[in-house]
């Protein structure tokens, strides 16, 4: 089977297709879509719909034929419609017959009320339709150029903002090479605000949509910055035109990334502060670094698509965490952070983060990634005790592997080296992804250093990293701090109180309607050991009342370091424990005392930007 993702908006334009999807927003503010698939030239007896399970890059099943009905099939004859017969094949699959017709019809509605960067969402305002969850595919044909009219109130909606290819000028008909390059071309239909330049001499586009006010021309400034930075790394484009779709609604986050364009969702908030602006700058930097990394460069498994079903595959610590190290570099490669914030970063929200999760002794980055779709995306509450998140793990090996090779090549060659090595073979080969055996040589050859028994014990196996080994080569070191407390002062600095930390249980605890009920337990913690579990309620500290956290909290640390008695609830019956709160560790990479000159000649060597 042939594939690619490869398109240029001129390989569409005034093209014909003999599939064909119109959809209709008439009942947009019910949430419902109407969809028409055409389908003409048909010379078998049978036609075979199929509605996708799941959306590459997400590795969850989701079942998007849940989200349809009223499905209906008509055979086309002469440009007569007559009802046909259909049958479910499967949970997805639509078998229609087609009693000697070229043509054939399938309606239905969707209904998209669920905002992710995977799912569709519409309502009065607006409609994001992702094509994966909205198009069936027509099996046996998925390589022949796909048609789709959108029929929107051009006054209402005037933006259509998608990396598929207008075919004509009538403003809403757009096509696609093939299925694959529709399902990965979500589409934002509304009055969302549009900015259009051009970086490199090549077209990008920015679709900001939520009614909050972000200021879209200090993001294209953003963006430019990215796409400048991430193009030296990779040396070029690889693309004619490139669409960043940026929503920012209350309460959601993430991205998904695709390969002309990506979808990436904020919080309000997020603009509000330096360290969530930073996020949201990395998080730009993640989905689009992809369109390399994941899109392009891939396992074997990973394109051509089975839409059916699971596809597993060990290697997302490449797809996830070498995307995952990349970001917060390139946010600092960028000119975004400083040397010391960006080392922040790394010891905060990756060691830290890491060190965090008693599952990393459990089960390796290779198997938390073949097992995604049952692990990470169907977190139990012991998640975190049971396995590492390869987003999280993964990133941190290739933070180590990158100062492994600085150091085996004195400072000649790093990670950026090895994965210009893995781009140069997509361009030689795009039909075809990379076993994980092939990927390793690749690397190694890239870069002229043979790691791949290190990089496997660090993939395949459950003991802590070598942190202090490895990055003491760019003279850094590992720092434990627990947070100590604070005097509080006014005025001419006289202190009149202190805060204490919070005190660390390792229990995560939720409010829910003046209940105080534990959602989480750390393996190993002081609530583990007093034997407090997920769903509990904690009543009382020291026969007092606790019906908020900060309560909690309060009552916890008074003193510092004591023991208390906890009155918990489990299944309708009082209980009693006993419970010794600790102090919250977090980690810090401090300079090493008295660098030498090799170190410090390599740390500049990793930092260069
Ligand atoms: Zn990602």
């Amino acid at each position: 089977m042939s594939y690619s993702i490869e398109q240029r908006d001129e390989q569409l334009l005034q093209s014909t297709a003999d599939i064909m999807y119109t959809v209709g927003f008439e009942d947009a503010s019910r949430h419902l879509v109407t969809v028409t698939i055409t389908v003409s030239k048909v010379t078998t007896e049978e036609v075979t719909l199929v509605m996708p399970s799941w959306a590459p890059g997400s590795y969850k099943i989701r079942d998007f034929a849940g989200h349809q009905g009223n499905v209906e099939a008509w055979i086309v004859n002469n440009g007569v419609r007559t009802k046909a017969p259909l049958r479910w094949r499967d949970k997805a699959s639509l078998v229609i017959s087609t009693r000697g017709a070229t043509a054939i019809e399938v309606t239905y509605v969707v209904y998209c009320n669920e905002r992710t960067v995977r799912t569709n969402h519409v309502n009065r305002f607006h409609a994001s339709i992702m094509p994966v969850a909205t198009m069936m595919y027509v099996e046996g044909r998925t390589n022949e150029i796909h048609h789709v009219v959108l029929l929107r109130d051009a006054k209402q909606w005037p933006h259509i903002s998608t990396a598929l290819s207008p075919v004509s000028s009538d403003g809403r008909t757009f096509g696609a090479l093939n299925y694959d390059v529709l399902a990965d071309s979500p589409i934002e239909i509304g009055s969302h605000t549009v900015r259009m330049f051009n970086v490199l001499g090549v077209r990008h586009e920015l679709a900001l949509c939520g009614n909050h006010q972000v200021d879209a021309d200090w993001l294209v400034a953003q963006l430019v910055t990215i796409v400048e930075t991430e193009a030296r790394l990779f040396e070029g484009i690889p693309y004619d035109r490139y669409v960043f779709i940026v929503w920012v609604y209350p309460g959601i986050g993430g991205g998904l990334e695709h390969g002309r364009s990506s979808v990436n969702a904020v919080d309000p908030s997020t603009l509000l502060d330096k360290a969530k602006t930073l996020d949201l700058l990395s998080l730009l930097c993640h989905e689009y670094f992809h369109l390399w990394n994941i899109k392009r460069i891939r396992p074997d498994v990973l394109g051509p698509f089975d839409y059916t079903k699971e596809t597993l595959t060990p290697m997302l610590w490449l797809a996830e965490g070498l995307t995952s190290y990349y970001d917060d570099l390139l946010t600092y490669r960028c000119g975004f952070s400083t040397e010391r914030e960006y080392l922040d970063i790394l010891g905060k929200d990756h060691i830290t983060r890491l060190m965090r999760v008693p599952g990393r002794f459990r089960m390796s980055v290779r198997d938390s990634s073949s097992l995604a779709w049952l692990k990470l995306y169907m977190q139990s509450p012991d998640a975190n005790n049971r396995f590492p998140s390869y987003y999280l793990k993964g990133g941190v090996v290739c933070l180590l592997l990158d100062v492994y090779i600085l150091d085996h090549t004195d400072g000649k060659r790093s990670l950026d080296d090895a994965l210009r090595a893995l781009w140069a073979r997509y361009k030689e080969n795009p039909a075809i992804g990379m076993s994980e055996q092939e990927c390793i040589a690749i690397m190694e050859r890239g870069c002229g250093v043979q790691f791949r028994d290190v990089l496997m014990g660090w993939l395949s196996g459950t003991e802590e990293l070598p942190y202090d080994a490895i990055l003491a080569h760019v003279g850094l070191t590992l720092q434990m701090n627990t947070r100590t407390a604070e005097a509080i002062s006014f005025g001419e600095n006289r202190a009149f109180a202190s805060t204490s930390p919070s005190p660390f249980t390792g229990m995560m605890v939720r409010e829910e309607s003046g209940r105080l009920l534990v959602k989480m337990v750390e393996e190993g913690s002081p609530a583990w050991l007093a034997g407090v579990a997920v769903d509990d309620e904690i009543v009382a500290v020291d026969q007092r009342r606790v019906t908020s956290v900060a309560l909690l909290d309060q009552y916890l640390s008074e003193p510092p370091g004591a023991s208390h008695q906890i009155t918990a609830q489990c299944d309708g019956r009082l209980y009693e424990t006993q419970i010794t709160p600790t102090s919250v560790q977090t980690w810090k990479l401090i300079n090493v005392a008295n660098p030498t000159t090799r170190q410090k000649e390599l740390r500049a060597i990793w930092l260069k930007r």
